[in-house]
């Protein structure tokens, strides 16, 4: 640990990987299970991960952006299938083919101009069409997808590898919005299939998988599960974790009287405390909003985050702790097998991809293979 003064992440790509094939093994027969690398892997490094994956035999990878898309391409080269889930920059269109990425189209105006480019060259310049299932975020409203069908020329131009859509509930299994997408999607997909018969049709994200096999069609899309967040809300997570965070102590202090720790002086502990002050603050995605809630884990137990978390710092009152075991303290865990994302993300009033996707670029970084 002295290594490592900033602070030591850990990412497991065994983990990483026994995720995913656990993803894949509850997948219907005949679904593929495809992997969500957008965000750096979801701030777990993409050129890490996607390699452990690959060994697996996933070969179909999601990003957010043409960048990300690119990125992938040049790492990986042409045996991965490489989605863009927020479509294509306008003007960027002929890049986006000749690099070979598949853009998810949502609009009439992008597909069309998604068509012009295959017509226009000879690429072949598969693309993914999204339809609103009833999330209502991106994807073609039900009109806009009729006018779609309807344009048989269009249709005929394109290149349509697959069609998808978004579930907006699916970490809840009772919730009524799962069916009314379901049978939406299922719609969708059955006409767009009769036009053209051949396209994958993909709708399950990481929750989705856990709905059932109705869900899973031809490709699943799990993100957050491959990384260790649980997929299904209240129940206990089925998925490994594949994160540890210890962050180095910089001081331990006896606090003789009574003091209020921190900017704001919002937290009072007793005289006799023992607190210890860890390297690692906001600005290293511990977020703030854990002040006075959060936890830290040494020597096998939870420790109490006392007053705000600071930008460059965090506070932990280590009074629990034995004399002995106070003294060889050189570092406090802020995630681990016992202290997950899950947890961590309840204390700071968010979710496990937010804990994740800010974890910070100060820390020490070892991936842990076996
Ligand atoms: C992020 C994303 C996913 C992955 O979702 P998880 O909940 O992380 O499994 C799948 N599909 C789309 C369109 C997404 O944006």
């Amino acid at each position: 640990m002295n290594d490592y003064r900033e602070g030591l992440l850990s990412i497991n790509l065994k983990s990483i990987a026994d995720n995913y094939l656990d993803l894949a093994d509850r997948l219907a027969v005949g679904a593929r299970c495809g992997a969500v690398v957008k965000a750096d892997a979801y701030g777990l490094g993409m050129v890490q991960v996607v390699p452990a994956l690959y060994a697996q035999g996933c070969r179909d990878f999601f990003v957010a952006t043409q960048s990300e898309g690119e990125r992938l391409r040049s790492d990986f080269g042409d045996e991965v299938n490489i989605v863009i889930l927020t479509g294509v920059r306008p003007g960027a269109e002929l890049e986006c083919a000749r690099a070979g990425l598949i853009p998810t189209l949502f609009t009439i105006e992008q597909f069309r101009n998604w068509v012009k480019v295959c017509e226009r060259t000879q690429l072949e310049a598969p693309c993914a069409l999204k339809v609103d299932s009833g999330m209502t975020r991106l994807g073609l409203g039900p009109e806009e997808f009729e006018l779609i069908l309807k344009d048989r020329p269009l249709l005929e131009a394109a290149n349509i590898r697959m069609l998808l859509s978004h579930l907006a509930c699916a970490d809840e299994p009772q919730h009524p919005q799962n069916q009314i997408q379901l049978s939406n999607f299922k719609a969708a997909g059955e006409k767009l299939r009769g036009l053209c018969p051949g396209i994958l049709l993909s709708l399950a994200n990481s929750s989705g998988i856990f709905l059932g096999e109705e869900y899973h069609f031809d490709i699943a899309r799990p993100g957050s599960a491959l990384y260790g967040v649980n997929p299904v809300f209240g129940v206990k997570n089925p998925m490994r974790p594949t994160v540890t965070l210890q962050l180095p102590i910089v001081q331990k202090r006896l606090v003789s009287q009574p003091q209020s720790v921190g900017y704001g002086a919002t937290q009072e502990i007793p005289g006799g405390s023992w607190l210890a002050v860890a390297r690692g603050g906001y600005a290293d995605g511990i977020m703030r909003a854990q002040g006075g809630r959060g936890r830290g884990w040494a020597h096998g137990r939870p420790l109490p985050m006392v007053g705000r978390v600071s930008m460059d710092s965090t506070t932990f009152d280590i009074s629990g702790l034995g004399k002995e075991e106070r003294e060889s303290l050189q570092s406090i865990e802020i995630l681990n097998d016992d202290l997950t994302v899950d947890e961590v993300a309840g204390y700071a009033g968010t979710i496990g991809y937010e804990v994740l996707t800010s974890l910070g670029h100060r820390y020490h970084r070892r991936y842990v293979k076996g």
